[in-house]
């Protein structure tokens, strides 16, 4: 609940309030009221005024301006027990996890090597374009929807990108899994496919992954997905519909967050009638 809508409450609450309704007295707002906190009492640290993180949390933010004030610590066994249980009942990223290193980059193939259909996740030069030259990145990663041949008789892929964690809102923060891929709903499809030559090799993927750490390659179990209306991002467990659907591609492509940036600049047309 937001500051502003705790205070709309307060106020209603405060105008038909009355000797019998009570409800200045409920319980809610010493759940939710800031100046009023007392739902959990105060637990004693004995860590000198320093907030109490998992390692897990640590390392996730032991690279910010505030990392002084945070104290490592592991949970009590019975506690511990109890999260390892209930993280491995939801397969959840198991307890103190290590990071997972990002697998070698994509060796390059000779396309025309290359037996590609539709289905394959295959990795694509980044200056294959005028339009791509400010990524960094070695190779970008593509789900391929989709094969035509155009006008000049090329052969083009209608593709789904694929988000690597930097490519994404987590950016440059710490995130344990660099060998994971997120589909997302930007794609470069019809007369913008990308042509067969753009391609530099195929990569194996596995794909729905409930246990990351049961996986060395690379593997995809989220959707990174745009909400246009909302102009918010999120991830949400991949669906099988998802390959199906060009949500940028049906409804023109926005401007996106400067994280994005570089890759909503990509085109996205309707398919070329064949
Ligand atoms: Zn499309």
């Amino acid at each position: 609940m937001s500051g502003i809508e705790l205070v709309v409450l307060l106020k209603e609450c405060y105008g038909i309030e009355d000797s019998t309704s009570q409800l200045l007295d409920h319980s809610l707002w010493c759940e939710i009221d800031p100046a009023n906190l007392t739902a959990i009492p105060r637990q004693p640290t004995g860590l000198s005024g320093a907030t109490v993180v998992t390692p897990f949390a640590f390392r996730c933010f032991q690279d910010m301006y505030f990392a002084a004030h945070l104290q490592m610590h592991d949970p009590v066994p019975d506690v511990q027990a109890a999260i390892e249980e209930r993280k491995r009942k939801m397969s959840l990223t198991p307890w103190n996890s290590g990071p997972v290193s990002r697998p070698p980059p994509c060796t390059v193939n000779h396309a025309n090597q290359l037996k590609i259909r539709k289905g394959d996740v295959i990795c694509t030069n980044p200056n294959a374009g005028d339009q791509w030259k400010r990524s960094k990145s070695e190779v970008w990663y593509a789900y391929v929807s989709g094969i035509h041949i155009d006008r000049q008789r090329r052969t083009k892929l209608d593709v789904l990108w694929l988000y690597e964690p930097s490519d994404t809102t987590l950016e440059n923060a710490y995130y344990p899994f660099q060998n994971e891929l997120f589909l997302s709903d930007n794609c470069s499809c019809g007369e913008h496919g990308i042509p067969l030559e753009a391609v530099v090799a195929k990569l194996d993927v596995t794909w729905f992954v409930t246990d990351p750490h049961a996986v060395k390659g690379y593997f995809i179990r989220q959707k990174f997905q745009t909400v246009e209306a909302e102009d918010s991002y999120g991830f949400v467990t991949l669906n099988s519909k998802d390959f199906n659907r060009h949500d940028s591609h049906l409804s023109g492509l926005r401007a996106m967050s400067t994280v994005l940036q570089s890759r909503a600049e990509r085109p996205c047309m309707p398919v070329e009638s064949q």
